[in-house]
């Protein structure tokens, strides 16, 4: 598993294993087999990585969805 899944969004910092910049989208996703439809996972990602962490969701036929951090309001 190449990226990390902690849920952590306080201090957005992309969820990108390694990755250390500032996040500036948030991916809101779901893993239909262990997830009840109401729970999400949300992962945020860095200009760079968001289509990587998007496509490896996608890849895996997770329903996803990818918007700007700055529009959502930072989660906190
Ligand atoms: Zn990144």
């Amino acid at each position: 598993m190449s990226a990390q899944s902690s849920g952590q969004v306080a201090d957005a910092v992309c969820s990108r294993a390694g990755c250390r910049a500032t996040a500036h989208w948030r991916i809101d996703w779901r893993n239909p087999r262990i997830h009840t439809a109401d729970r999400r996972k949300t992962w945020v990602a860095c200009d760079e990585h968001v289509d990587y962490l998007r496509d490896f969701l996608a890849a895996r036929d997770f329903p996803l969805s990818v918007a700007p951090l700055a529009e959502t309001g930072a989660p906190r």
